[in-house]
């Protein structure tokens, strides 16, 4: 079972895309519900508020205790920002891959666009949304970076966590959370 945290963003698309490959699903808004899982997915939104709203429901601790027991992590955007080990200039949250984001890095300019990205493992490239995306800075240990644009890592995994810097689930394309699935060892 993967759940998908369903605090803020695009809960539904995620949902929608996992369905879409077979796996079985749910939306997660409590400690209880997170359980078990074998993968979470932390949406984008705005990783001000999603902190804010994990703390709230006492989820932080919980999704610490669940990965220490193995459950897979995939944060996407603002989600991903949550799950840095160093968020530059804010102090960390949930520290589960070692990297470092940093928030809004697009200027104005590119605030919200669309690229194709070539994505290590996939044949195709992929069409990536990105909506006041943080960076990541280059990583400077064990940490596989899947993606880049502009030389800038936009994809990184480390064991069985994978973070992005755009929204795969508003693309019509599966194959990222196909990758996640993997990683989580349910697919
Ligand atoms: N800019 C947001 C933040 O810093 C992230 C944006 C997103 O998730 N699309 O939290």
């Amino acid at each position: 079972m993967i759940g998908v945290l369903a605090l803020q963003g695009g809960v539904e698309e995620h949902m929608s895309a996992l369905k879409k490959l077979g796996v079985e699903a749910k939306e997660v808004r409590t400690p209880e519900q997170l359980d078990g899982l074998k993968g979470l997915i932390i949406p984008g939104g705005e990783s001000t508020t999603l902190r804010k709203l994990i703390g709230r429901f006492g989820l932080r601790e919980k999704i610490i205790a669940e990965h220490k027991q193995g459950m897979a992590l995939f944060g996407t955007c603002a989600g991903a920002i949550v799950l840095s080990k160093k968020i530059d200039g804010e102090k960390e949250f949930i520290p589960a891959l070692e990297i470092t984001a940093k928030r809004n890095s697009y200027g104005a300019q590119l605030d919200s666009f669309e690229a194709m990205l070539k994505i290590k493992g996939l044949e195709k490239e992929f069409p990536a949304v990105f909506i006041r995306a943080p960076e990541f800075l280059p990583p400077t240990n064990g940490v596989e970076v899947l993606a880049e644009f502009n030389k800038k890592p936009v994809l990184v995994k480390d064991g069985n966590v994978m973070l992005c810097s755009f929204h795969p689930e508003l693309s019509q394309d599966l194959r990222i959370h196909e990758l996640f699935l993997k990683i989580a060892k349910v697919y």
